[in-house]
């Protein structure tokens, strides 16, 4: 079973280097954060407070999300909606939740098994998730390419916002007691800045055996 983790802060361009390189070894890819993007977008819709770790925790363990292109939670269409400032702004919130965590890698896991391996895109994959994964890299790129590249995939959103926005998420993410996002000692580390997506992709599937 083929299994490839690629790590990596926003905007670093994991999810398009993923979908690529998934294509190209015909694996199916899986992009963790919709998943706690989703748990974040039901906790808003119910009216629960990001930091109410016990009830956002509930809705972790309670909520069906279906998560291919387009993000689906409890029959709601989010896939718009999971990528606005709300649930970017409280996601780092709801995925330093412990018990989150052990939710969604249980999910992650079992998706995986389903799907006879694939291409797992996320801050933990390589680290926690699936620390025997074939191959794991590490995408990094320049903090100015990263804003604007988050600034062109979402509408309205300004150049300051998107970098204000993933200032807060490294931040929050790479300071949390569960799982932090880090480089694994055997992971790749590749900036990815000024560089094609297909460059990136050619120079992972040449670490390939
Ligand atoms: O990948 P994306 O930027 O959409 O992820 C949104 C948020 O989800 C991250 O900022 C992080 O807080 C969380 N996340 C995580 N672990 C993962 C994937 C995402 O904590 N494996």
């Amino acid at each position: 079973m083929r299994v490839i983790a690629i790590d990596g802060p926003a905007g670093s361009g994991k999810s398009t280097v993923a979908r690529t390189l998934a294509a190209r070894l015909a694996l199916d890819y899986l992009d963790s954060g919709a998943m706690y993007r989703s748990v974040t977008f039901a906790t808003l819709r119910r009216g629960i407070d990001p930091a109410d770790a016990d009830k956002v925790a509930a809705v972790a363990r309670d909520i069906e999300m279906e998560i291919a292109g387009e993000v689906t939670v409890d029959g709601v269409d989010a896939t718009r909606e999971i990528r606005g400032p709300e649930v970017s702004k409280a996601v780092s919130t709801v995925a330093a939740n412990p018990d989150v965590r052990v939710e969604m890698v249980r999910r992650q896991r079992e998706w995986v098994a389903e799907h006879g391996g694939g291409v797992i895109e996320g801050r933990d994959i390589g680290t926690v998730v699936f620390p025997q994964a074939e191959l794991k890299v590490y995408l990094t790129a320049s903090e100015g390419e990263r804003a604007r590249r988050r600034q062109q995939q979402v509408d309205d959103l300004t150049y300051d916002d998107a970098a204000a926005n993933i200032a807060l998420r490294d931040r929050v993410d790479s300071t949390r007691a569960t799982s932090p996002l880090a480089v694994a000692d055997d992971a790749v580390v590749i900036d990815t800045t000024g560089r094609t997506v297909d460059d990136v992709v050619d120079e992972i599937v040449g670490r390939l055996a």
